[in-house]
């Protein structure tokens, strides 16, 4: 089999865990040398530093045959798919290849599971081994690592990659019991565990390292220096979970990410909606979870990490859903009015994180304004807050949201307005997928990565997920912020005047529920998530 068809199968294969920025759009491509380049290739994905650049990965697997038998799994040892396997020096010549053209900045290495754990992980730490010390190379390495492979390759790894991850893949045991019975839920978390030592211990003897030791009697002026410490996976360790595969609600999710975030101290949760595949069990669902989900799921995620959120607080009581209308953050301070409004002038930063509309960047630079003088509306006007989704939850020297925050209507007139039903929505609305290959991916995960000299500086990156790269291509998507604008100008009149009538700041908690507004589904409604749109 030549090198470009085994790079056009393994590509393909990967895609699955593909985070391209350019998933979500219409396919276009170059080939009968009309025009030039392509939104479809598979191969080099992109992800987005939390900067904004966007950088490039060699995204592969090492091989697609697979032992095991992952109902959720393309690559699942009982699919039909063509299969292929690289060698480590073949990916290594890869990866130089497409470096030195500039066409990527990074590797991403997964790999089916092939003979057994360890001599699968074995040929994914050679690869990476024969970069960094064969080759100098000094780009970004993620690897996906084999939950069962042994402590020493897991080290050896650490040594070489930027970053490693573990997919957990479902988010309960009964789940992966379920429906990827060769996986042992304990297995993997003990590698976490095992990973997580050893990020520790490389971050305490680097901050050993960094102390200068005891200065030398015979030349005091100069402080002997330390050797550098060993690295171990600067970029930390990433986990994934597939959204959609089981009956598992939002809050039992958001739980489990919350318990890996605290026992293992991950980098970051990825969700990934599952997408239906050829020939599957009878236990997986025929359609596709909404994209929407797994982008409410992002925004929950971030809640949890950034604002301060506690996972039980995130998804009201009820089905144990977020809502995929509003964002869970807007759907929190709709179910607690009682906390607002909130003055910016004087509230501490921790309810500033709560007010909707405002991101952690907004809140900082709002706190260093208020030094010296006092916030109004131009000043969040010039910020690009949505005043429309701020306004009846914050009060300002010149607005206070006086009885609007009480309105029944409130929650109808902060969704999004209905659309225009489009050609294609009875096929988008159920996220039925267009490619019959479709599924999830080998310890697969999205994909954050910097290309940074320093390696220790690795950002966490926001990248598409992989179920993004098979749905149903639409056109994209007018931006939140351009919708809400336009949704301003509407109601600009109703809303520049300031409310003349004092509220309470104590508000009694009980408040009417209020009935989702049934909006027609519009042609973007399922449209991947776009990165500016994660941070609520
Ligand atoms: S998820 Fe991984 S282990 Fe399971 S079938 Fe797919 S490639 Fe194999």
């Amino acid at each position: 089999m030549t090198l470009n068809r085994k790079l056009a199968i393994l590509a393909d294969a990967a895609k699955y865990d593909a985070s391209c920025a350019s998933s979500g759009t219409s396919k276009r491509d170059s080939v009968g040398g009309r025009g030039i380049g392509s939104t479809e290739g598979m191969g080099i994905c992109h992800s987005y530093a939390p900067d904004g650049r966007c950088i490039s990965l060699l995204k592969i697997l090492l091989t697609n045959y697979c032992l095991y038998d992952c109902q959720y799994c393309v690559n699942r040892v009982s699919s039909n798919v063509p299969r292929a396997r690289f060698t480590a020096e073949e990916v290594v010549q890869l990866t130089l290849d497409f470096y030195r053209r500039n066409c990527i900045e990074g590797l991403f290495l997964s790999s089916g599971i092939i003979r057994d754990s360890d001599y699968t992980m074995e040929q994914v730490v050679e690869v990476a081994r024969s970069l960094r010390e064969d080759h100098d190379f000094r780009g970004y390495i993620h690897l996906k690592t084999i939950p069962d492979a042994s402590d020493d390759l897991l080290a050896r790894a650490g040594k070489y990659a930027d970053r490693l991850s573990i997919n957990v893949e479902l988010p309960t045991t009964q789940s992966l019991h379920a429906l990827a019975p060769e996986k042992d839920s304990a297995g993997i978390r003990r590698s976490m565990a095992r990973l997580r030592v050893h990020i520790d211990n490389a971050r305490d003897d680097a901050r050993s390292a960094a102390q200068p030791a005891t200065a030398s009697t015979s030349r005091p002026q100069t402080p002997p220096r330390r050797a550098a410490a060993p690295r171990f996976a600067p970029g930390g360790q990433s986990t994934q979970m597939i959204v959609g595969a089981d009956a598992t609600d939002d809050r039992t999710i958001l739980t489990a990410s919350a318990t890996l975030y605290g026992s293992y101290r991950l980098r970051r949760v990825y969700y990934s909606a599952f997408s239906p595949i050829p020939d599957a069990a009878r236990a997986l669902p025929l359609a596709a979870p909404p994209m929407m989900r797994e982008h409410r799921l992002y925004q929950a995620d971030w809640l949890m990490r950034f604002y301060g959120f506690e996972h039980h607080e995130i998804v009201s009581a009820g089905d144990g859903m977020l809502d995929l209308d509003i964002d869970p953050k807007l759907a929190w301070a709709l179910a607690h009015r009682e906390k607002f409004p909130v003055d910016l002038n004087r509230a501490p930063k921790e309810l500033l994180l709560r007010v909707p509309g405002l991101g952690v960047k907004t809140i900082e630079r709002l706190l260093q304004t208020r030094r010296v003088r006092r916030l109004r509306l131009d000043d969040l006007s010039r910020l690009h807050v949505s005043l429309k989704k701020i306004m009846p939850f914050i009060c300002v020297l010149d607005h206070h949201p006086g009885r609007t925050l009480d309105a029944a209507d409130l929650a109808q007139r902060l969704r999004p307005p209905p659309a225009q039903g489009g050609l294609f929505d009875a096929q988008s609305a159920d996220g039925a997928p267009t490619s019959g290959l479709a599924g999830a991916s080998p310890h697969s995960g999205s994909e954050s990565a910097s290309t940074t000299s320093t390696w220790a500086a690795l950002p966490e990156a926001r990248s598409v997920p992989f179920a993004a790269a098979h749905r149903v291509p639409v056109p994209t998507a007018p931006s939140q912020s351009a919708q809400a604008r336009s949704a301003q100008a509407r109601s600009a009149p109703a809303q520049s005047a300031p409310s003349q009538s004092p509220s309470s700041q104590s508000r009694p908690a009980q408040r009417a529920p209020v009935a989702p507004a049934p909006a027609q589904r519009g042609l973007f409604d399922d449209a991947p998530p776009r990165r500016e749109t994660v941070a609520a």
